[in-house]
């Protein structure tokens, strides 16, 4: 996949401020952040969204999530709360199609969202 520019962040060719990796999962902060700390936390393979995950790709949310918990530790802010987000397809706006969870704190978040 070496048109998705997620992919290319894997492999270093693009760019990014990455704060933490684990084996199958990519952490760097969002280049338009939405709050005081708002990292995606990525597969290193490439999976185009949520609705392709299946159970061949062995629990690869899991690894997102355990990343972002690491990721929102280490930013002082895993006990204050913070905000997972999947955007799948057009009407949720997902611009990158390469699966990123998107995750957010540092603040009081609105609900329900905009
Ligand atoms: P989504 O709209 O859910 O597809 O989210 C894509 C996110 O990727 C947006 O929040 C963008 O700000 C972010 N983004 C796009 N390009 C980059 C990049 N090169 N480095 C970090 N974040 C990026």
């Amino acid at each position: 996949m070496s048109e998705c520019l997620f992919c290319k962040i894997v492999d270093g060719t693009i760019p990014a401020a990455i704060v933490a990796e684990s084996e199958r999962a990519l952490a760097f902060y969002d280049v338009a952040p939405q709050a005081p700390v708002h990292v995606l936390v990525i597969p290193k393979e490439h999976i185009t969204s949520a609705d392709e995950v299946a159970s061949d790709h062995g629990g690869v949310v899991d690894d997102l999530i355990m990343l972002a918990q690491r990721v929102m530790d280490d930013e002082g802010v895993r006990q204050q709360g913070y905000r997972l987000v999947l955007n799948v397809g057009p009407d949720a706006q997902m611009s990158v199609a390469h699966l990123h969870l998107h995750v957010l704190g540092g603040r009081r978040l609105e609900w329900p969202p905009g």
